[in-house]
């Protein structure tokens, strides 16, 4: 007995001087799907349920122009009967499926929201977030905007130039959430398809909080080019300006953007390249937005983080490994005297800290490893994962 309460005295007191960091509860989530409603290749449901089954939390459909509200009934064509696509809604769904000949025209009737919601949400186990992709051009230069959490349907917006486009669609958002008190957020989809958004356009905007640091659809340029901004230097260029501007600092999102589900390759956009885990220790709607506004996520395109903690003056990383692999946590940051963001320390450890400097103004982190990925979004893609940038405490 006496032993036994020496052990427990030792285990209390070894805990209370241990940092142990509180335990996250990581919720995995894609903000960026298309389904037939738009020009994605299959029924929402077989989407989701792919989703379902493989681990996430949390789906955004985002089809382009709707929050899928209405009566719809689509005509199958080539493409459909090439990817036997009603053949496996059926097999999967059943009775569920309803379709009707004409001519010799097949037409089945899309599910709407709230139909395919209530047949594939589970309570505190998967959540099914209403969205749509704003979706609208200047010029011909693309420009796409997410709204997660939506209510009601916000048409493509026309405007005199991107910014203003943008800067309408984001004034939209805000005007829906005040009107309808529900948390919804708008996040700029990949600024370097069709080299639609610059820098520089997102540097005038007010009131922007989110965009996609990783889209894992094929045409996005991740990466820039000879002439373009990698969409990483972007983001910091953009949190340089926002933060001299006093404007709240730009999260970074990965998504899949996915619109292929038959066919798995580097050419198609598929599902799984690209996601958020959200620490939320509840799975719904409103506890996911509200996590996100807070910080409480990143961005992932295949590496996996036990811990993202910052406290007590500190940025702590902690990876979360797949065995055999190397691993780097690089921080990045902008210096009181700095005019863009520099590296600060790099480790190969599977867990890092960072101790904020005085003149440190922002830091954020960046994880890489050397495993490919086994469908890239491009040839030779290793996986990242990428943290919030904070404001030293
Ligand atoms: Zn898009
Ligand atoms: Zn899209």
């Amino acid at each position: 007995m006496k032993n036994v309460l020496i052990l427990s005295l030792t285990i209390i007191i070894l805990a209370s001087c241990a940092p142990t960091p509180p335990k996250q509860e990581w919720k995995k989530g894609n903000l960026h799907t298309h389904s037939l409603w738009s020009d994605g290749d299959d029924f929402p449901e077989m989407i989701i349920k792919w989703y379902k089954d493989h681990d996430y939390q949390f789906i955004a459909i985002s089809d382009h122009n709707t929050i899928a509200n209405e009566e719809r009934w689509y005509e199958m064509k080539d493409r459909e009967s090439k990817n036997n696509t009603l053949a496996k809604y059926k097999k999967t769904f059943g009775d569920w499926v309803e379709e009707k000949d004409s001519a010799d025209v097949t037409y089945v009737r899309l599910k709407t929201y709230d139909e395919y919601r209530l047949k594939l949400e589970t309570p505190d186990k998967f959540t099914i977030i209403k969205s749509e992709e704003v979706t609208s051009s200047f010029e011909r230069k693309p420009v796409h905007i997410n709204v997660s959490n939506i209510e009601n349907y916000i048409p493509p917006i026309k405007g005199e130039s991107v910014v203003d486009i943008m800067q309408q669609t984001l004034d939209h958002v805000h005007a829906q959430r005040k009107e309808t008190n529900t948390p919804m957020f708008a996040h700029i989809n990949h600024p370097n398809f069709g080299y639609g958004i610059s820098a520089d356009d997102f540097k005038k905007l007010h009131g922007e909080r989110f965009f996609e640091v990783y889209n894992g659809h094929p045409s996005v340029h991740n990466e820039g080019d000879a002439d373009h901004m990698s969409i990483e230097e972007m983001w910091d260029a953009v949190n340089v300006s926002y933060q001299k501007h006093g404007k709240p600092l730009l999260y970074g999102i990965g998504t899949d953007d996915s619109h292929h589900y038959h066919t798995l390759s580097s050419k198609h956009s598929n599902s799984g390249r690209g996601w958020v885990m959200v620490n939320s220790t509840k799975i719904d709607a409103n506890s996911i937005i509200l996590a996100m506004e807070a910080g409480e996520f990143y961005a992932s395109s295949g590496v996996r983080l036990k811990t993202v903690l910052h406290k007590d003056h500190t940025y702590f990383i902690e990876v979360d490994p797949v065995e055999g692999f190397d691993y780097e946590i690089i921080f990045y940051g902008l210096k009181k005297e700095g005019n863009a963001v520099v590296e600060l320390q790099r480790s190969s450890d599977l867990s890092a800290t960072y101790k904020f400097q005085s003149d440190d103004v922002f830091v954020r982190a960046k994880i890489t490893t050397n495993y490919a990925i086994e469908n890239p979004y491009k040839k030779g893609e290793t996986a990242q994962a990428w943290t919030q940038p904070v404001i030293p405490n």
